[in-house]
């Protein structure tokens, strides 16, 4: 395999480090977040609990999706490192340009992400 010419992996590339520096920002603002649930039980009541075990959820999902990324980034700028980089993971196909674009993380060509019921 060789070096993609079609597509602009240095700027895709700066994409994608200057995401996982946001994403790594959010991490380290989320750390200081993180704290026991701290509920009024007298005023508020049920509602407040609830409000407060909600976020929680919606928090520890947020931070789920953030590792999720995180990691897709570290792989493609494995790949980009490795000479590998806009080639599907599962094919070998080359990876359509547009898509590289809209997603520059994604491992796998079209074809190959319909099969695996891969969302994106
Ligand atoms: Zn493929």
């Amino acid at each position: 395999m060789s070096e993609r010419t079609d597509i602009d992996t240095k700027k895709l590339k700066a994409r994608m480090m200057k995401r996982r520096r946001e994403l790594l920002k959010l991490g380290a603002a989320d750390q200081e977040s993180v704290k026991p649930l701290n509920v009024d039980q007298t005023s508020e009541g049920r509602l407040s609990r609830m409000d407060a075990l909600q976020s929680q959820a919606i928090e520890r999902e947020f931070e789920r999706r953030r590792h999720h990324e995180l990691q897709r980034i570290e792989s493609a700028l494995h790949r980009i490192e490795e000479g590998e980089y806009g080639y599907c993971a599962v094919c070998g196909d080359e990876i359509a340009v547009k898509r590289l674009e809209n997603d520059p993380t994604t491992p796998v060509c079209i074809n190959c992400a319909k099969d695996n019921g891969h969302t994106s």
